[in-house]
């Protein structure tokens, strides 16, 4: 039998300390490795796979798909594509949208967006942005740049400059750092890498507010909390927030390689136009089925009411948890994003959860992040529970 470990060890850059898991294939919200073992997924492909795997009507689709059609250019329309546009810019309250093939694309369109609408405003190109601290917002330069974590920049600077960053949950650090050549406030509406910290409400209306005072555009990522998670489809909604520019990715293609940004009217009109920005793969028919898809089971799976629901249930599993295990230091989150804080790393307690068939990822070295599918059920709660309990012990 091949030994994968070592033929990966031996040719995939070594970007990714894996865990020593050969996984092979799922169904629902279970993944096996190539030894057969069953794991319970609380981690979803980070957040990815919101409707489940092995999911028939989503894998029929872009069977479908694959024989018509995987790629056009955007040098003409295609079908999907104009599908999936319309549906995304009605499921997030948006009025245009481009597609990429993945979240940090997603960033770099948000962020060349936000200056062009500036520039066409001053004719100036000077404009800074306003990033919060512990954010993370993906890997290539500019949304590098973004990212409030000087671990993942210092070796990589200069980035694309002009950036400054607030503490967030802090709306007088935002206050502080904004001037009339501040172009965009770019931030999650819940910090996912960063360990899990959602926008208090009085933080992310009081950011609103002061962008629409000084005709600043806010830029909200929801790549990682959107689509569902929080039992909103955007995350936003609930505190009553619209961005100008909103950015998707994760499990808006349920494992297919697509991210998208949309924008209002008013962005939409005053910023990019033809030859400003483009993409070779970005919304091609493949991307866009799987996408018009996942949207189309949301609407008829309620996923977004089943959330709300099953909320209270893995949050008052998780509470369990806490008050049980003197290790665990806080538990936090929003719906189906949730942290739990232990007092010491958690490689230990991630490594003991696999062995007992539970799939878990860290967000940061203390924090415990669980982003299952969308689709667990209150069977899939008390299993989780049982597991992370023996785990955490
Ligand atoms: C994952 C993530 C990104 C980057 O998305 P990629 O598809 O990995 O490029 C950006 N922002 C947030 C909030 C994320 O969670």
């Amino acid at each position: 039998m091949t030994d994968y470990k070592k033929l990966g060890d031996d040719y995939l850059l070594k970007v990714y300390n894996r865990f020593p898991i050969v996984i092979e294939r799922g169904n629902g919200c279970r993944l096996y490795d190539d030894k057969g073992k069953e794991y319970l997924d609380f981690a979803a492909g980070i957040a990815v796979f919101a409707l489940g795997y092995g999911n028939k009507e989503f894998n029929d689709v872009l069977k479908k798909q694959i024989d018509l059609i995987t790629h056009t250019s955007n040098l003409y329309y295609n079908e999907p594509a104009c599908i999936a546009a319309g549906e995304v810019c009605r499921a997030v309250n948006m009025d245009r949208v481009f597609f990429t093939n993945s979240g940090t694309e997603a960033i770099e369109g948000a962020i060349k967006t936000a200056r062009k609408y500036a520039y066409l405003k001053d004719g100036s190109t000077d404009h800074n942005i306003i990033a919060m601290e512990h954010s993370f917002h993906g890997r290539s330069m500019g949304a590098l740049s973004v990212t409030g974590n000087a671990h993942y920049r210092e070796a990589f600077e200069p980035g694309i400059g002009n950036v400054r960053f607030a503490e967030f949950n802090d709306l007088r650090s935002v206050e502080e750092l904004l001037d009339e050549k501040t172009c965009a406030v770019i931030m999650e509406t819940v910090q996912g890498e960063g360990g899990i910290y959602p926008a208090e409400d009085d933080f992310i209306r009081g950011v609103r507010r002061l962008c629409d005072e000084k005709g600043v555009l806010l830029i909200l990522d929801e790549i990682q909390c959107g689509m569902g998670r929080t039992g909103y489809m955007l995350a936003c909604e609930k505190y009553g927030v619209r961005p100008d520019i909103v950015t998707l990715a994760k499990a808006i293609g349920n494992g297919v390689p697509v991210g998208a940004f949309a924008v209002t009217k008013e962005v939409a009109d005053n910023s990019l136009v033809p030859g400003d920005h483009g993409t070779t793969y970005g919304g091609n028919p493949f991307a866009c089925a799987a996408v018009t898809e996942v949207l189309r089971q949301f609407k008829e799976k309620d996923i977004t009411g089943h959330v709300r629901r099953l909320t209270p249930v893995l949050e008052a599993a998780l509470d369990e948890l806490k008050d049980k295990h003197d290790i665990v230091a806080d538990r936090r989150g929003a719906g189906f994003i949730q942290a739990l804080e232990l007092k010491e790393p958690c490689q230990t307690v991630i490594s003991r959860a696999q062995d007992n068939g539970l799939l878990l990822i860290s967000a940061g070295a203390n924090i415990l992040r669980l982003v299952p599918p969308l689709i667990i059920n209150e069977d899939d709660i008390a299993i989780m529970k049982e597991r992370l309990d023996k785990a955490l012990g």
